[in-house]
């Protein structure tokens, strides 16, 4: 039985039918009511035909809360927005502009998070909670919104913002599920990306539960499981030959490839054995590792690389066979790279 007070943006289509039909309402007009909220963005009682219905459904449901504290512009275009939920929760999203009109949405799963890799400064604020699906697809439609004033549109999703997603699972997939549904916002399946620092029994759920067909990202960052149990705390509980495991077990569809991060911290995971440990991780592996030059904030014990350590670290992994590229840090002016979310100011290099 869904509960009188069930989160009404947070619901799927079929648990939203399934409430229709229990309060009387009827799954027939699931479609409708869907629609409105996700594709049309409008509240339910703006979502026309319903009549009498609109009470019914209002009285049994809580629409989810969501607006804007504030939104930050950096020079280079990424817009960092900070979103607040009814109970006075905040996280922010970054909006990362591409070719054309559109744009990369990078979405928050949690407030905070409790993962404290060492070089993230989400991490150091511990972990408030998780937000709902409805939370999560909040996100989405309010940056849909603000950029389709500007002509543009939201084409890609990023689960990398505050939070493991993996660990806020249920919501997670419940989010992914209105967000490719037809009746909604419709995106593509290879337009959504999960991030994972490696829950390694998730990833496998993951799989089961999308069949493969969403984009997986592993935060990998070193090569050691010495190196990456110092910079990612989850390691000790599911060391490197775990991850590879989980991640050969991926149903990869056969044009894609699996994405693997590695922040560039020099003096840290830029030496041999973890260059090798990489390059070992990626043989057989149909994937690119992309090299993120660490973004420094307040308290943070590694400093940012040069330029010149990045291209170092890049050339390394190519020697080694890897395929692989450099995410160049994106919104440093508004303290939205990654790792930087919730941070008050940005951070001087
Ligand atoms: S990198 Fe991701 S998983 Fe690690 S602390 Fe930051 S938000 Fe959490």
């Amino acid at each position: 039985m869904t509960t009188p007070s069930a989160e009404l943006h947070a619901l799927p289509m079929p648990a939203l039918a399934r409430l229709l039909d229990e309060i009387g309402v009827g799954a027939r007009h699931a479609p409708r009511v869907f629609q409105g909220l996700h594709r049309d963005g409008v509240p339910l009682d703006r979502i026309g035909q319903l009549g009498r219905h609109t009470a019914r459904i209002a009285a049994a449901t809580t629409p989810t809360a969501a607006t804007f504290d504030a939104v930050h512009d950096n020079p280079d275009e990424t817009r960092k927005l900070v979103v607040r939920f009814a109970d006075g929760a905040r996280v922010e999203s970054v909006l990362v502009p591409m070719r054309d009109d559109r744009y990369t949405l990078c979405v928050s799963s949690q407030v905070g998070c409790a993962m404290a890799c060492a070089f993230c400064a989400t991490g150091t604020l511990g972990l408030t909670r998780s937000l709902t699906a409805g939370e999560i697809v909040a996100q989405v439609h309010l940056a849909r919104a603000l950029v389709a004033d500007e002509r543009r549109r939201v084409s890609r999703l990023v689960f990398m913002g505050m939070g493991e997603p993996l660990a806020a699972y249920d919501a997670v997939l419940d989010a992914i599920r209105i967000l490719l549904d037809p009746h909604g916002p419709c995106f593509g399946a290879k337009n959504i990306t999960v991030s994972t620092v490696g829950l390694v029994p998730r990833i496998a759920q993951l799989a089961a539960d999308t069949g493969g067909r969403i984009q997986l990202a592993l935060s990998l960052h070193a090569g050691t499981d010495a190196t990456r149990a110092r910079i990612v705390p989850i390691a000790r509980r599911w060391p490197i030959a775990e991850l590879r495991a989980a991640l050969e077990a991926w149903p990869l569809p056969g044009s894609r490839a699996l994405m693997v991060e590695v922040v560039a911290l020099p003096g840290v995971n830029d030496g041999p054995a973890d260059l090798d440990g990489i390059a070992d991780f990626m043989r057989g592996l149909r994937g690119v590792v992309n090299v993120i030059p660490f973004n420094p904030f307040p308290s943070a014990p590694f400093r940012s690389p040069t330029d010149a350590e990045v291209l170092a670290m890049h050339r390394a992994l190519s020697a080694r066979g890897v395929l692989a590229k450099i995410r160049w840090p994106r919104g440093r002016g508004v303290a939205g790279a990654c790792g930087q979310l919730m941070l008050a100011e940005p951070v001087a290099d």
